[in-house]
């Protein structure tokens, strides 16, 4: 097959197209309708072999994969995600590999209602860019730099278990088989939390995504918004299989392992009455860590009161 009928037969489809899509594949550019009050929001992650995914993977979930973890950055500017574009880089045009890939791609995408638009189709050592467009009302976007003294700091969901699966993937240790599934389902599956994307824009004042590990992606917040935080040991979500496994070191795996794509996001303190009943009516499970201080850095209080110094680092992958 060459370039031209791969696209054809894996890319391009029509069935998934939304009615906001002027035209997609197939032309020099795509065209898009962006409705009048509201904004433009872009962003790009590259997933490499061996950096980000094993290429033995099933090439469905690397797809997967790669639209949820293009998706989450848009959730965490409280926007909704619509649109994608593809740049693939191919060692060859093996057909089952596309096929499952594009099957992983199609499915994801459909799950969140957005559409492919375009792409790039080259050859070289296998990687996967995805650049995603998403909506915002107009001035809405939650960034990085709104973050004050006082504020509460509040994390999505638990964490460590993706870095918990990283972690067996390389060692020849074994957890029980049942645990291992649950793992390598948040490494292989995020879910984005485009579900708390109205939440965030309508209380919060600064967000990110934990990608690499929340102290690091954290410090992000801080550095942008010339604050640092102290954060409570014993509030920290911990995934339970990290509690089982990990027994000496499972807040830490929580605060510096990467890959939850949870989201961590930062509540005025007068607004965190009515962020906690609008979170509760959504049922989405939240935590609230620690607050934001002026003193630069990170800190972590223990059960004790005792503050210590916490490094921001994150995980690295393999
Ligand atoms: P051009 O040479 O004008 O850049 P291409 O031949 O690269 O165009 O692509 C033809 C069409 O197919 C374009 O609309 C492009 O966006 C789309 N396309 C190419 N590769 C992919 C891909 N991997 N996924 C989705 N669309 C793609
Ligand atoms: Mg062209």
């Amino acid at each position: 097959m060459n370039e031209f009928s791969l696209i054809e037969v894996f890319f391009k489809n029509p069935a998934a197209r939304r009615s906001d899509v002027v035209f997609g594949i197939g032309d020099d550019a795509a065209c898009v309708e962006v409705p009048a009050g509201y904004q433009l929001l872009i962003s790009m992650d590259t997933l490499t072999a061996e950096v980000h995914f094993k290429s033995d993977w099933d090439a469905y979930d690397i797809a997967w994969k790669a639209v949820m973890v293009n998706i989450s950055d848009i959730a965490a500017m409280g926007g909704e995600p619509c649109w994608i574009t593809l740049a693939l880089t191919l060692p060859d045009a093996d057909e089952g590999w596309i096929k499952r890939f594009s099957q992983g791609l199609h499915a994801a995408l459909a799950r969140y209602n957005l559409t492919l638009i375009g792409g790039d189709t080259t050859k070289g050592p296998l990687s996967i860019t995805l650049t995603v467009h998403g909506l915002i009302p107009s001035g809405l976007a939650v960034t990085r730099s709104g973050a004050k003294p006082g504020d509460k700091i509040w994390v999505s969901g638990t964490l460590g278990a993706a870095a918990l699966a990283v972690s067996f993937l390389g060692d020849g240790k074994n957890p029980e088989a049942g645990d291992l599934a649950i793992m390598m389902n948040k490494l292989l599956r995020p879910v984005p939390r485009v579900d708390l994307a109205e939440i965030l824009r309508t209380f919060a004042v600064a967000a990110i995504d934990i990608s690499d590990g929340l102290a690091a992606d954290l410090n992000h917040i801080c550095t942008a918004s010339k604050t640092g935080a102290c954060l409570n040991r014993e509030s920290i979500p911990v995934h339970p299989c990290v509690k089982k496994y990990r027994s000496d070191d499972a807040v830490e795996l929580a605060l510096h392992g990467g890959d939850d794509y949870e989201l961590c996001f930062i509540i005025a303190a007068e607004q965190e009455k009515a962020f906690i009943s609008m979170l509760k009516s959504s049922r989405i499970s939240s935590t609230c860590i620690g607050r934001i201080e002026e003193t630069p850095g990170l800190r972590m209080m223990n059960k004790t009161g005792k503050v210590s110094t916490l490094d921001p680092r994150g995980y690295s992958h393999f």
